[in-house]
């Protein structure tokens, strides 16, 4: 209780999602505290999500060496979103900053987040000024991602922007209230809405390590940005099997038509054979979509908290010791 009084609120919180980064976390510490001295009082969250290396020593370590550094540990690898969720949670600041831990989001852009913060926006979010430090395949991927989401269109992201960004305390408020487990964090950050603007940066390259993103991890994340935000691949289905219908209708015509005139003709085995396979795939990928909305309304249903905590590194923040929070 004593403990819970005397840690005073900071006016920035600083998360940092981590996830085998011990290479990173002393050289981003380096640049991230001194470009920390455009606010009165910060803290820093480092959430490890599940790490194999020595990550969490580095930040016991760091923790000791300054209090303002704290962490919170997974208990194993809940994904980076999540992780971003967890330390959301238990930020105290009047405002957080999101950001990378390998340095890729230059700490030094902080001060202009925090300038038009002070001018009243609530949602700052960093711009992208190029993706060269990504590879040609993965940016072609994300422009196709980006068109079909627009296309779907029941939010709009803004171009280039990602995870680096600052949300004042009203933003970080309602995120809080968006407890879903399969979770595009810009998407929700653009749902939430409140004033918004872009802050350009640009990109550096990775520190040290390598990109925690596989293909198939960044695949699953597009699947959940889609489906999470439109309905659209459910409700094309009618309009595909209305036209598939009307295809057939015609084509029947045309047979009864044909029959008339030239008679019963037996040939048509590879035409026969060639629209099996394909309307077998239009209903095997329509069973599929429906799929992904399903196993999306389960792992909803089932009400599992959306990460566990193994360990706090650093002084409890008061929201954390109220056992009423569901997480
Ligand atoms: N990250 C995480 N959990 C994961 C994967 C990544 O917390 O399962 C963190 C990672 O440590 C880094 C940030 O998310 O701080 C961005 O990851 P990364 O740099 O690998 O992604 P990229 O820059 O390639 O998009
Ligand atoms: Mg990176």
């Amino acid at each position: 209780m004593s403990d819970r009084m005397s840690v005073a609120a900071p006016e920035l919180t600083v998360v940092v999602p981590v996830f085998n980064e011990s290479g990173n976390l002393r050289q981003l510490v380096a640049r991230l505290v001194p470009a920390l001295a455009c606010v009165e009082s910060f803290e820093v969250i480092f959430v490890d999500d599940g790490s194999s290396d020595d990550t969490v020593e580095v930040l016991r370590a760091l923790n000791e060496q300054d209090p303002r550094l704290r962490a919170l540990s997974f208990s194993r690898n809940f994904g980076k979103e999540i992780a971003i969720a967890a330390g959301v949670d238990s930020a105290r600041g009047r405002a957080a900053v999101i950001m990378d831990a390998d340095l890729q989001h230059p700490p030094e852009a902080i001060a202009q987040f925090v300038a038009k913060w002070r001018e009243g926006y609530q949602n700052i979010y960093g711009v992208r000024l190029s993706r060269e430090t990504d590879s040609a395949a993965r940016r072609w991927l994300t422009e196709q991602f980006y068109h079909l989401f627009g296309a779907c269109g029941e939010i709009e992201l803004p171009k280039g922007a990602g995870d680096f960004r600052l949300l004042d305390r009203v933003a970080l408020d309602a995120l809080k209230n968006l407890r879903e487990r399969a979770r595009f964090s810009k998407g929700l950050y653009a749902w939430i809405g409140f004033k918004s603007t872009g802050v350009p940066f640009e990109v550096a390259e990775r520190h040290s390590g390598v990109s925690k993103f596989s293909y198939r991890k960044l695949t699953r994340f597009a699947f959940d940005g889609i489906v999470s935000f439109t309905t659209v691949p459910l409700k094309v289905w009618t309009y595909i099997g209305m036209a598939i219908a009307a295809f057939a209708l015609v084509n029947a015509v045309y047979y009864v038509l044909e029959t008339l005139i030239w008679g019963v003709s037996a040939p048509g085995f590879a035409s026969l054979i060639v629209s099996i396979m394909f309307f077998a795939g239009v209903q095997l990928i329509s069973l599929g979509v429906l799929g992904e909305y399903i196993g999306r309304v389960f792992a909803e249903v089932k009400g599992r908290p959306l990460y566990i905590v193994a360990e706090k590194i650093g002084a409890a923040a008061p929201n954390e010791t109220s056992p009423a929070k569901g997480e």
